[in-house]
């Protein structure tokens, strides 16, 4: 079981299990990066081409450049029942993708080399590709209230109480291809007797059930590995010391900010591209923030 994620063809060990372009999904539409040098720059514009034509040349100086020029970790969640739901999507697509799908059992699906963009968040100033990773966690967001969904409309909320638990009823094409076999769905937190969270982001309540207590432990270490990496993405997260909140809005600095943010960070809607709101009213940035404290201390020792 492959515990790596890549970069150049340089492998770091994350500590759970990742699997691979070559074993699962494989981008559909890889772009090279205008901010490197190490490939064919007609790779760097639509449309999509065969894998064989992505090649690293000098994968060695490709990866010193590479770790110059991404210093962002950029989270979604993907408004999709799970990775290969949000694959298919993505396949569809002829210019979308992501580098990282994190399933709803904790399952990291690595789908290309990070040398190359993957076009996941323009970011309000268009350069949001050129200088990030992305990972799109599986999570159904507003669709899961059966009155705010709009792609996938259904009489009933998709989480629903069983036995004092909040349950995602996840269709059957998409649980029996889940890695964990029999993997029961349910949030890490709940949010008081209705289940999910609300909050307002750049400007939109957002209401979702949070992600599952087996997402948060992978990316965790999806984010450590990156770090290692990938170093100018730094193991912090959006914080306001002033007022000791997570800001939850598109951030002032949001081009020059290194580390771990959300899409709605960078991206409220300017120069024609759409506003966000992912990864989401339910996600906890206080944990990451925790967590990534007590790593820095460790490794400090
Ligand atoms: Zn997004």
């Amino acid at each position: 079981m492959n515990q790596n994620i890549i970069a150049c063809g340089q492998k770091v060990y994350v500590g759970t299990r990742v699997v691979l372009w070559d074993e699962g999904f494989v981008c559909p539409n890889k772009r090279g990066r205008s901010t490197c040098s190490h490939h064919d720059t007609k790779l760097n514009d639509a449309p999509s081409r065969k894998n064989s034509a992505y090649k690293i040349l000098k994968p060695q100086l490709a990866y010193e450049e590479l770790i110059q020029c991404v210093h962002q970790f950029v989270l979604h969640y993907d408004a999709c029942y799970s990775s290969l739901h949000c694959h298919q999507l993505m396949t569809e697509s002829s210019f979308k993708g992501s580098h990282f799908y994190l399933d709803l059992d904790g399952t990291i699906y690595q789908t290309c080399d990070l040398y190359w963009k993957t076009n996941t968040a323009p970011a309000d100033d268009r350069q949001g590709n050129e200088r990030a990773v992305h990972v799109e966690m599986a999570n159904l967001a507003s669709e899961a209230l059966a009155r705010e969904s709009e792609w996938l409309p259904s009489n009933q909320d998709k989480y629903q109480k069983k036995k004092g638990q909040w349950i995602l009823d996840l269709p059957k094409d998409y649980r029996k291809e889940l890695q964990v076999t029999g993997f029961k769905i349910t949030p890490s937190r709940t949010h008081g007797e209705r289940g999910y969270f609300s909050k307002k982001i750049n400007g939109r309540v957002v209401r979702m059930w949070d992600f599952t207590e087996e997402q948060y432990q992978a990316l965790i270490k999806l984010s450590i590995g990156i770090n290692r990496l990938l170093p100018r993405v730094k193991l912090q997260v959006p914080f306001d010391k002033k007022s000791g909140k997570h800001p939850l809005d598109r951030l002032k600095n949001y081009s020059n900010f290194s580390g771990i943010l959300g899409h709605a960070h960078v991206q409220q809607g300017e120069n024609g591209v759409e506003c966000k709101y992912d990864p989401g009213s339910a996600f906890n940035w206080p944990r990451l923030r925790k967590v990534f404290a007590l790593h820095g201390k460790r490794k400090g020792t």
